[in-house]
């Protein structure tokens, strides 16, 4: 719409959409506010909206993903969770925890330290995705009593996966953000649940997924009318043996393009190995990345999952002030720690 366009201009359009057998949806921006057409599979004739008081012009979406996408709206989007911390705006954030949540001990001494070394969410799966059936699933409903009470200690905010629809309700019962993991990034059926969960939702890449299809997977969230949607890069299925996965910090930049949702980068299964983490954490922030999200385990070895990438806390303590480094030199900083 013209940036002068009214109130009434703006109905007006949207009773035109509605008439049109589509549904409008007001997008409010900086400057003027945008008016989204949905429901429509194909191009939309644009014959009768091009004249109406305040529109200023039509812009075809030329992607397949709408809602996610740059043409949708320009202005990223900023998530403000709970404990105040800020996703996706001028700050990266920092987001750290063990693969899975093992023992209250486990839990709360890597949530203080963390919290101490700068990091405001922490990671920890109750429910694991595990490649093989007879390894270790997770605590379930205990896990997340135990991050629950790591939050109230600490202040950090939680991320935790929640592997299916039935334990979904449950997750988000507990999570501040809720995460899919990449072996569910096309779960249709969790997405849309996801999208109604009510709480922000971490959608990790699948390893075997283009930036397309990641982009297309948040849009079934969106389009259930969840908006808060982190997108978040770990590595993909390559060829070479020389690391666990290939990190693709090419599709923060091109996320960024297509995309106003923040993109974060897990260098821990990005790599699998521990030395690894950090030059591929810094080399994130350097191209882009709205956060950071790393394991970090008291007793690295001991790891119950992950245990070769999982980075002992000392080292991610020396680590975080080289991400504030870098992140400084690019016109940004880190988000500020817990006081
Ligand atoms: C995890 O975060 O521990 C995890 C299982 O990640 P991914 O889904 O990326 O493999
Ligand atoms: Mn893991």
């Amino acid at each position: 719409m013209k940036h002068n366009a009214q109130p009434a201009d703006v109905d007006a359009v949207l009773r035109v959409i509605e008439e049109m057998g589509y549904e409008g949806r007001p997008i409010p921006g900086r400057q003027r506010v945008a008016i989204g057409l949905i429901g429509n599979d194909g191009k939309v004739d644009s014959g009768r909206l091009v004249a109406l008081e305040g529109v200023r012009e039509v812009i075809p979406v030329t992607q397949p993903y709408k809602q996610v996408s740059r043409e949708w709206r320009d202005d990223p989007t900023v998530i403000e969770l709970k404990n105040g911390t800020v996703i996706g705006g001028r700050d990266v954030v920092i987001m750290a925890g063990p693969c899975s949540v093992e023992n209250e001990e486990q839990i709360s001494g890597v949530a203080r330290s963390i919290r101490e070394a700068g990091a405001t969410v922490l990671r920890g799966g109750a429910f694991k995705p595990r490649t093989s059936p007879y390894a270790f699933q997770g605590l379930g409903r205990e896990g997340l009593e135990l991050l629950a009470r790591a939050r109230d200690e600490t202040g950090l905010a939680v991320v935790t996966e929640a592997l299916d629809v039935q334990g979904l309700e449950m997750v988000a019962e507990y999570a501040d953000i809720l995460q899919i993991g990449a072996r569910n990034m096309q779960n249709y059926s969790l997405l849309r649940a996801a999208g109604r969960a009510g709480i922000p939702v971490l959608l990790k890449r699948g390893m075997s997924a283009t930036v397309r299809e990641l982009l297309l997977a948040a849009e079934y969230i969106v389009s259930e009318g969840e908006s808060r949607v982190i997108l978040c890069e770990r590595g993909l299925r390559g060829f070479d043996d020389h690391a666990r996965n290939m990190l693709d910090l090419t599709a923060v930049v091109s996320v960024h393009e297509l995309s106003h949702l923040p993109i974060v980068v897990d260098p821990s299964h990005g790599t699998g190995i521990r030395t690894k983490v950090p030059p591929m954490a810094r080399a994130a922030v350097a191209a882009g990345a709205d956060g950071i999200i790393i394991e970090v385990h008291p007793d690295p070895d001991r790891s119950v999952s992950d245990a070769a990438q999982a980075m002992h806390p000392d080292a991610f303590q020396q680590l975080v002030p080289e991400l504030r480094g870098i992140a400084q030199a690019i016109d940004r900083d880190l988000v500020s720690p817990l006081d």
